[in-house]
């Protein structure tokens, strides 16, 4: 357990979680992608995947299953609106008020997308491992091809001429 780290006071006490087990919770992102963007910690300071053991990786993929189902189960709309109440920031309640207003909050996602920013150069902004997941809906983007890809915005597209 690392002083000051968010995310190691969330591992402490379970009460505002969005799901948990014996290494890891989940809570939803408070600058939701889309509805359901949910975070997978290990409960401990681990800040790179490099550095999770054996036995987390182990139950890193149940937690990946269990967590999925829980996002299809859960009413979203619901969620966000009881967040809205007391937001974060603005900026948070930008991004709930976007959830909620999604056209398809509260079916099933049609697929998701996996990442980690697995180091500051990657993206990561809290020092502990976070693994995301992100649902995602027919017609959310005019094209998808290529996801992840597009974390190096011009670097995305593989299908068209250079
Ligand atoms: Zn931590």
């Amino acid at each position: 357990m690392v002083e000051n780290c968010v995310f190691c006071d969330w591992g402490k006490d379970d009460k505002n979680n969005f799901w948990n087990n014996s290494l890891f919770i989940s809570r939803l992102d408070n600058f939701p992608v889309s509805p359901g963007h949910a975070l997978i910690i290990p409960r401990r300071h681990v800040v790179d995947i490099g550095s999770l053991n054996a036995e987390e990786w182990g139950l890193l993929r149940q937690s990946i299953s269990d967590v999925t189902g829980v996002i299809e189960t859960t009413d979203l709309k619901k969620y966000y609106q009881n967040l809205l109440e007391n937001p974060l920031s603005d900026i948070s309640a930008w991004f709930c008020r976007k959830a909620v207003e999604h056209p398809r909050i509260n079916t099933k996602p049609d697929a998701y997308n996996h990442g980690i920013n697995d180091g500051r150069s990657a993206g990561r902004t809290v020092d502990h491992l976070h693994w995301h997941i992100i649902p995602r809906f027919i017609g959310d983007m005019v094209d998808p091809r290529g996801g992840v890809r597009y974390v190096i915005p011009e670097m995305g597209n593989y299908k068209t001429q250079r």
